[in-house]
């Protein structure tokens, strides 16, 4: 009932978003597309920087990004979650450029009028925009004519040497699909930058958004297309390519269901069961994307993708939009397109809060490359994706609501565990777990471990799940928003003990 009310007060903050001033809807090409970042740049200067990624295009066009956050642009901030969209990285498909476009009008207009979530958004995060991955696809594209009103379906969609950039990522699916066969196979960082550079074949455009993944510790990123109107979720690749499309989980997959629905549930269309789906081809067998979502591979599988390759080669996770079945609308309908999905690229970005992050250290000093583990409680079963420190010792995981037991393990220094409860909320940054870890040449202080699974209580079967109910109806119901795991254990043992006499 809660959560039910809080979706309700949050689609309405977000509905009363202000709307968009002195931005010129319509076809934007490479010189105007420039024009818009550095006019954003000039008139919000505190808040945005603009860079180009390392390589350029096929035709020598740059790869430019603009960058928005309330202090300091330009410098990674311990605590401060990354945040990207990708836009164009399919020249044709026009609309994910044109929106991430007014999407950066509108956040230096949203920062100056002081709109509420805005400035709330650019003082936790740090929020990158590449509009354009593929400029070279984009001009090619925008010199076909149109038939019928439409331009050819295919052309300007892979780079100007014919690569398609969303299939020439290196190959990470088959190798995590070997590792998850084996015991303590890895489940993320599958790759070095050096491995991944060292793949033949990659276009320029690829190497440089490889290079920009690696040097930015982004947490939570959207790579835009069109073409269909659904939020599409990894793994993009089927396990078994001889069975053709089928159901890829990832270790996330219930996390990654809920992004994908922060989107698709904010469009007036996308989540709509009535709507009319894209039959561009008139193809038989349309599929039905519940809740405007799909996992990849069970629409059809890809391998190469870039959302696959941010999941398991880096802490980044990234889902894929596809923003309507057009995907080179006339101008005069990118003013809708804008305003169709505007709160769900808004309310998006919120998802980077979601979860636990904090720093991890030991006697002050920081400890990059510490591994996080997630098991899920009560139940005990671990979320077999782990997340690493970065360089700052900051590290950031992504979790939905519930109880979970964390543990971190670092070379050099005893593991330490926690159990947390985590209540997402809007507007609120992630609860902070900082650790602090004791070299493993001392000794360690003999504590018990916070974490109470129930399967450990001596309960018949009935009464575990009716303790389980009453524990989320009296946790969830009036307890856990705004607590800190020590008070929340103490909370636990006192329901625990209430309910087993002992
Ligand atoms: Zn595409």
């Amino acid at each position: 009932m809660r959560l039910f009310v809080a979706v309700i007060v949050l689609h309405i903050v977000i509905s009363r978003a202000f709307e968009l001033k002195n931005f010129t809807f319509g076809d934007h090409d490479y010189q105007s597309l420039q024009n818009i970042l550095h006019e954003s740049n000039k008139k919000c200067p505190e808040i945005s920087q603009i860079y180009t990624l390392t390589e350029k295009s096929v035709e020598g066009r740059d790869l430019i990004v603009i960058e928005f956050t309330a202090d300091r642009p330009g410098t990674h901030i311990a605590g401060k979650p990354e945040f990207k969209y990708v836009g164009n990285m399919h020249g044709n498909e026009v609309v994910s450029r044109e929106v991430l476009l007014a999407l950066v009008a509108y956040l230096c207009q949203g920062y100056q009028e002081k709109d509420p979530e805005v400035v709330w958004l650019l003082q936790n995060t740090r929020i990158h925009i590449l509009p354009s991955m593929n400029p070279d696809g984009w001009e090619l594209a925008n010199s076909r004519p149109r038939k019928n009103g439409q331009k050819p379906w295919l052309d300007g969609r892979a780079n100007a040497k014919n690569v398609d950039l969303n299939r020439n990522f290196p190959e990470v699916d088959k190798l995590e699909y070997k590792y998850e066969k084996l015991e303590n196979g890895l489940n993320n960082h599958i790759m070095s930058l050096k491995k991944a550079l060292s793949v033949p074949g990659l276009a320029p455009e690829t190497r440089a958004v490889i290079k920009w993944l690696y040097s930015i510790p982004f947490v939570l990123s959207s790579n835009l297309h069109g073409g269909d109107l659904v939020a599409n979720y990894p793994y993009d690749e089927s396990r078994d390519d001889r069975q053709g499309s089928q159901y890829s989980a990832s270790p996330d997959d219930h996390l990654f269901r809920h992004l994908a629905k922060s989107y698709s549930k904010h469009h007036p269309s996308m989540a709509d069961p009535m709507r009319k789906p894209c039959d561009m081809s008139g193809d038989q067998g349309l599929p039905e994307f519940k809740d405007g979502i799909t996992n990849g591979a069970s629409w059809y599988s890809v391998s190469g993708g870039m959302q696959d390759f941010n999941y398991l080669a880096t802490n980044c996770f990234e889902i894929t939009l596809e923003l309507g079945c057009d995907k080179f609308p006339y101008p005069e309908e990118e003013k809708q397109y804008w305003k169709d999905n505007k709160a769900s690229l808004l309310n998006y970005m919120f998802q980077v809060h979601n979860g636990i992050k904090g720093v991890i250290q030991s006697d002050g000093k920081r400890i990059p490359n510490a591994t996080i583990k997630v098991v899920k409680m009560p139940s005990g079963s671990p979320i077999k994706h782990d997340v690493l420190s970065g360089k700052q010792g900051d590290y950031y995981r992504l979790l939905l609501d519930g109880d979970y037991k964390v543990r971190v393990i670092a070379e050099g220094f005893h593991p330490e565990e926690r159990c947390i409860a985590v209540a997402n909320k809007h507007m609120q940054p992630a609860q902070v777990v900082n650790f602090d870890l004791i070299p493993s040449n001392e000794e360690k202080p003999n504590k018990q471990s916070m974490c109470v699974p129930t399967k450990q209580l001596d309960l018949s079967s009935g009464t575990e799940q009716k303790l389980q109910d009453s524990l989320y109806d009296r946790i969830y119901g009036d307890y856990v928003y705004n607590t800190n795991d020590n008070q929340w254990f103490n909370y636990l043992q006192r329901i625990l003990q209430t309910a087993t006499g002992n």
